[in-house]
C-alpha cells in the first residue's frame, strides 16, 4: 500500500541484523547526504527508544486514523496487530531539505517501495550469517521476551526468502565491512 514520492534508500533485513546499527553508521557520512525517516509504530517503545527519534509511537487507534487520513505513504501489519508505517509527510520534510531518505522497513515494504519507485530508489537487503548467528544476535540484545525471539527467528527465515527481490544482498558477518559494503552502495547509486 502506497504512493509515489522523491528518491530513496530501502534497508530491509530480518530483525537482529544489525541494520539500524548499519544505518546509524551511514547516517554520519555526511557525505552521502541520508536523513533517517522516522516511521510510525504501534508497538511498545524498547528501553531507549524514544518518541520522535526512533520511532512516531502511536495506539491503533492513532495508527488507523492516519490510514483512514491517506497519511502513510506505505504501511504493513509487520507482526499481527502491530503496524508499521511510512508517513508521507517525513519523505516531504526530507526531500525538502534536498537530502536522500533512508527507509528502514520490513521486507515486503521493501519490495513494495522499491516496485513504484524503480530506479529512483535502491534497495539493499541486509542478511545474517545464519539463522543460528541471528539467534544469538537477538538474545545477546536482552530487550525482547522469549517468546518474542522465537516468533522474530520464524519470521526472519520466511524474510531470508525475499533477498533476491532486492537489488543487493549484504551479508553482516563483519559490522564494519557490512557497514562499507553498504556505504559503497550507496555512493555509486547517488553519484
Ligand atoms: P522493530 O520492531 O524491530 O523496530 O521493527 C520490526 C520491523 O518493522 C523491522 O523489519 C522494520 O524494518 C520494520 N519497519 C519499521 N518501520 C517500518 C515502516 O515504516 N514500514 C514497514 N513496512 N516496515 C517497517
Amino acid at each position: 500500500m502506497a504512493e509515489k514520492k522523491g528518491k530513496l534508500i530501502i534497508i530491509s533485513a530480518p530483525s537482529g541484523t544489525g541494520k539500524s546499527t548499519i544505518i546509524g553508521e551511514l547516517t554520519k557520512d555526511e557525505s552521502l547526504k541520508l536523513e533517517f525517516s522516522i516511521s510510525a509504530t504501534t508497538r511498545q517503545p524498547r528501553r531507549g527508544e524514544q518518541d520522535g527519534v526512533n520511532y512516531y509511537f502511536m495506539t491503533v487507534e492513532q495508527f488507523k486514523a492516519a490510514i483512514a487520513g491517506g497519511e502513510f505513504a506505505e504501511y504493513e501489519e509487520v507482526y499481527p496487530g502491530r503496524y508499521y508505517g511510512t508517513l508521507k509527510r517525513e519523505i516531504e520534510r526530507i526531500n525538502g531539505d534536498g537530502r536522500n531518505v533512508i527507509l528502514d522497513i520490513d521486507v515486503k515494504g521493501g519490495v513494495n517501495v522499491k516496485r513504484m519507485y524503480g530506479d529512483e530508489a535502491l534497495s539493499i537487503f541486509i542478511a545474517p550469517p545464519s539463522i543460528a548467528t541471528l539467534k544469538a544476535r537477538l538474545e545477546g540484545r536482552a530487550t525482547d521476551s522469549a517468546e518474542e525471539i522465537a516468533k522474530r527467528v520464524a519470521k526472519a527465515e520466511f524474510e531470508l526468502t525475499f533477498a533476491d527481490k532486492f537489488d543487493h544482498r549484504v551479508v553482516n558477518d563483519d559490522l564494519a565491512t557490512a557497514v562499507e559494503q553498504t556505504r559503497s552502495l550507496i555512493k555509486q547509486f547517488i553519484n
